[in-house]
């Protein structure tokens, strides 16, 4: 059922901004639209926003209905790399918070890791080999049998492409909860036919992923150029610095991506609870519920 507005609590996800025009994204608009309302519901019953991003990318990795976790594509050396993160804005009882891991083969949760690593250690990310033997020290499930457990099949090598041609695709999730604490959380298996150990955006804290006080953000596209635009926390300083509406502050990032050659979309929420969506190329699998929108899933 439609959440009644108003309401106190808002949710945005994505399933990545990689769609293209003529596929049917029905399964995957379905899959949104049960998590927003089930997830939009857990908000509304006072679960916090860090637990309800996590929750809800981690049901997103293990769908392989996207580009993250089980539909994660091989890299260029056939094996699947895998990046994360999560953060948490900061409140008057709360400390603004972060974990993140990039380049772990076969995770089944990367978001999990990601976590893990802001829970319980004193860093933000840890990568490669470390971050395995991390997860593994605590007990986190990997793929046993890579062949059978991904969508896109291991060994199959994506040709030469140029940067602004690279496939891709993400899940990610900001919330707001009834405390008034924003999160965010973004986990990939990154862009089709990559180099080993190429990572992007995503697990990096303010490209791919940003909460504060004011907002919450997850961005999907091509990494690179979220990196050059300054990413999820150059849409936070937009509002922050320049006043902008939550609107125009996920336009104006998605604008400076367009401008410097890349792709890709960004949700958002703000602490008031509104949502809003950018993206610039055909579309971006999407779902959402906030102060300023009933529950949707859409693609176009
Ligand atoms: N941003 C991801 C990356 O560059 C890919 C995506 O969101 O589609 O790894």
């Amino acid at each position: 059922m439609t959440a009644a507005l108003p309401r106190k609590t808002a949710l945005a996800l994505h399933g990545g901004a990689g769609a293209r025009a003529g596929r049917d994204y029905a399964e995957a608009e379905a899959h949104l639209k049960a998590l927003v309302e089930k997830y939009g519901a857990a908000l509304e019953g006072g679960q916090a926003a860090i637990d309800v991003v996590e929750a809800a990318v981690a049901e997103l990795e293990a769908s392989g209905l996207y580009i993250a976790g089980r539909g994660a594509p091989p890299n260029k050396a056939g094996y699947a790399e895998l990046d994360a993160s999560i953060m948490a804005g900061e409140t008057a009882d709360a400390p603004r918070e972060a974990g993140s891991v990039a380049a772990v083969a076969h995770l089944v949760s990367p978001i999990a890791a990601a976590r893990a690593v802001m829970d319980e250690t004193p860093h933000l990310m840890l990568v490669g080999r470390g971050a395995e033997a991390f997860c593994r020290s605590k007990g986190m499930a990997f793929v046993e049998d890579p062949a059978s457990y991904y969508r896109v099949p291991i060994g199959v090598m994506p040709d030469e492409m140029t940067r602004a041609e690279l496939g891709h695709g993400t899940v990610g999730a900001a919330a707001l909860d009834a405390s008034g604490r924003l999160a965010a959380a973004t986990s990939t298996g990154g862009v089709f036919g990559k180099l080993e150990g190429r990572v992007g955006d995503t697990p990096l804290i303010g490209s791919g992923t940003w909460a504060d006080g004011a907002v919450a953000a997850s961005c999907t596209g091509l990494g690179e150029y979220f990196i050059l635009a300054g990413g999820a926390q150059d849409l936070a300083s937009r509002v922050r610095y320049k006043g902008e509406t939550l609107q125009q502050a996920a336009d104006g990032l998605i604008a400076d991506v367009a401008r410097l050659g890349g792709d890709g979309g960004v949700i958002a929420v703000s602490a008031s609870g509104d949502i809003a969506f950018a993206w610039n190329k055909h579309g971006m699998k999407r779902a959402g519920v906030g102060a300023n929108r009933e529950a949707f899933a859409a693609t176009f």
